[in-house]
């Protein structure tokens, strides 16, 4: 599954709830699917329904790599805090 990070808002919910796939990144404040086997599905799927603005995807595992490159190209900012 992939974090669309330039949608994420940083509210956490996704790594309370699959705590061995998702962790927020500390310097964006965003999630981050770090692990594509650390959950089972049912628990990543609830993860992704907890998601308040619909961030977190189903990918092929072989789309991965082009997603990570256009993450690095999209060079996010912090989100403010607070
Ligand atoms: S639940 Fe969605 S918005 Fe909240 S931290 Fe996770 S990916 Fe970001």
């Amino acid at each position: 599954m992939w974090v669309d990070e330039s949608t994420c808002i940083g509210c956490r919910y996704c790594a309370h709830v699959a705590t061995n796939t998702f962790v927020m990144e500390p310097d964006l404040g965003r999630s981050r699917a770090i692990r594509q086997d650390g959950d089972s599905t049912d628990c990543i799927q609830e993860a992704i329904d907890t998601c308040p603005v619909d961030c977190i995807h189903w990918v092929p595992f072989e789309s991965l790599p082009s997603l990570q490159q256009q993450l690095i190209r999209q060079n996010l900012q912090a989100r403010p805090q607070g």
